[in-house]
């Protein structure tokens, strides 16, 4: 039987973090019976979006512009770098507005199980801008999953030499999860909180 466009829609949607197929399957009608007024502006945006998104070459952000809107302010604390796993994580960061230094996005944790070494994160780049004059802090703000924990402390051990402080999110949070999923009190509490290590 041939796939329609619908069920691949609906396929498509099923792969989204939190949609099964059965809420894949509500969301697609949803959008079928709002075909003006949603399903082709989503369209459209989607289509700008992925055309217009960069990886930004020295934080690892996703932005429209590369450096992102990040790196390339003149408002930001420059001399503090706050080292996350994902973009989801800078991003949550970011919407608290309770942290106004720049960022290093490492693009995952090491992970002995996923074959996940040193070489597969960009450890490299953020030594390299470590190691810059204008740099003072590093805030370790992986999660305190146990691949998270182990990244801070191998991270810190690739920093020792760069002469900066390094501090770690305060204890207790994140919880064995993504800063995304934190609300931004707490975030922000975590983020005033951090302790030198
Ligand atoms: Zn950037």
């Amino acid at each position: 039987m041939a796939v329609t466009a619908i069920d691949q829609l609906i396929q498509l949607f099923a792969r989204l973090p939190g949609l099964g197929p059965r809420s894949a399957r509500r969301a697609v009608l949803f959008l079928i019976k709002r075909r003006e007024s949603l399903m082709l502006p989503l369209a459209q945006a989607l289509s700008d979006a992925a055309e217009a998104m960069k990886s930004c070459d020295i934080c690892g952000n996703i932005d429209v512009t590369d450096p992102c809107s990040v790196c390339n302010s003149t408002r930001r604390d420059v001399s503090v770098i706050c080292v996350v796993e994902d973009v989801a994580d800078l991003w949550a960061l970011e919407r608290t507005a309770s942290f106004s230094g720049l960022y290093h996005v490492l693009g995952g944790t090491l992970s002995a199980l996923d074959g996940i070494g040193p070489e597969d994160l960009a450890i490299a780049g953020l030594v390299a801008r470590a190691e810059t004059d204008r740099v003072s802090e590093i805030i370790l703000a992986t999660s305190a999953t146990v691949d998270g924990q182990t990244t801070a402390h191998y991270v810190a051990e690739r920093l020792a030499d760069c002469g900066v402080k390094i501090s770690r999110l305060a204890h207790g949070v994140p919880v064995g999860g993504e800063l995304d999923y934190l609300d931004d009190g707490t975030l922000s509490a975590a983020i005033k909180a951090r302790r030198e290590i």
